[in-house]
């Protein structure tokens, strides 16, 4: 049937709820709420207003005007803040979705291929959202919660920073633009992607940017994003990261990719510690390289975005500073 390839189940259920007239007269355009037909904002008020009570009063109301005032306030990119208004109230175009609308297609995620891939699955149990969400030192309570997506977002949005708020926004589009990336161009699946785009993206925002809130971030390389390429034959590749909430916690993170580009081990690591963005850094890499030790690997090729991590590497350089 047509109807079960182009529509979603709730938007099927709606279509066909429609009552068709038995005059044979041309399709036209009719508001239902009146009895001619003819639009009316009076009629519109009303219907606000009978939901309103049907979903229970004003408190949901209320809720519900707490969460869309706050969105516009922050000050983040407005396809930003237009991917986060969507992924609060309507479907995403994820596997599980599509694969109800089109037969044959995996409802597998793109990211871990190991569970349906639905809105609260993408961006809050996926290890991939896990770990970008550790790695942006932005892990919540509500990751234990079984919700859907808007509930989660409600939940945290109650138990974390105001000044983080911009931040948890760019996080979510910065995994939908990655999982599209995978989706669309192959891209090989890399949390710390992710973490570094939210973080450029911050940064490009300026200084209006509610979600900056005290966070510092290491400088990027220059380049960009889009460099990312397989280790050499026989060699695996470590991308590190870190994030710095100022006076109160650091997070490390890294992923480990063969030759191939398979996922070999991926982990990341808080702690309450106050180290400048470049030490951090440096101890993301010291911490990954004996990781890898550890396991068993000898022959690594690290990628940081902290040029001065790497150039030190690059140079053995030592000294009485901390970082050195
Ligand atoms: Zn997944």
């Amino acid at each position: 049937m047509k109807l079960d390839h182009f529509f979603l189940p709730f938007e099927r259920e709606r279509v066909l709820s429609i009552h068709l007239s038995p005059n044979k007269d041309d399709d036209s355009w009719y508001w239902g709420l009146e009895k001619d037909g003819v639009y009316s904002v009076k009629s519109t008020y009303a219907m606000f207003e009978g939901a309103r009570e049907a979903d229970g009063g004003a408190s949901v109301w209320k809720r519900e005007r707490w969460l869309w005032n706050m969105l516009w306030k922050i000050a983040v990119w407005p396809r930003v803040k237009l991917f986060f208004w969507k992924l609060c109230s309507e479907p995403l175009a994820t596997t599980d979705n599509i694969s109800s609308r089109v037969r044959g297609e995996s409802s597998l995620c793109y990211f871990c291929s190991s569970c349906s891939e639905s809105c609260p699955h993408l961006f809050r149990d996926c290890g991939v959202a896990k770990w970008v969400w550790e790695g942006l030192v932005l892990e919540g309570e509500a990751e234990e919660l079984q919700c859907g997506v808007r509930e989660w977002i409600e939940h945290r949005w109650r138990e974390m920073d105001a000044s983080d708020y911009g931040k948890f926004m760019v996080g979510c589009w910065a995994i939908w633009e990655h999982h599209n990336k995978v989706v669309f161009d192959g891209v090989v699946v890399d949390p710390t992607r992710v973490v570094r785009r939210t973080n450029d993206v911050l940064h490009e925002g300026g200084g209006g940017m509610v979600g900056r809130g005290g966070r510092k971030v290491a400088r990027v390389r220059e380049g960009g994003n889009d460099g990312w390429c397989l280790a050499p034959e026989g060699k695996v590749k470590i991308n590190v990261d870190a994030g710095v909430k100022e006076g109160e916690e650091v997070g490390t993170g890294a992923v480990c990719r063969d030759s191939q580009g398979a996922l070999l081990w991926g982990l990341s690591v808080a702690r309450e510690v106050e180290w400048e963005s470049v030490f951090a850094e440096a101890v993301a890499v010291l911490d990954r390289l004996q990781e890898a030790a550890s396991r068993g690997v000898r022959e690594v090729v690290v990628e940081s975005d902290c040029l001065q991590v790497i150039d030190a590497l690059k140079e053995k350089r030592t000294g009485r500073s901390l970082f050195a």
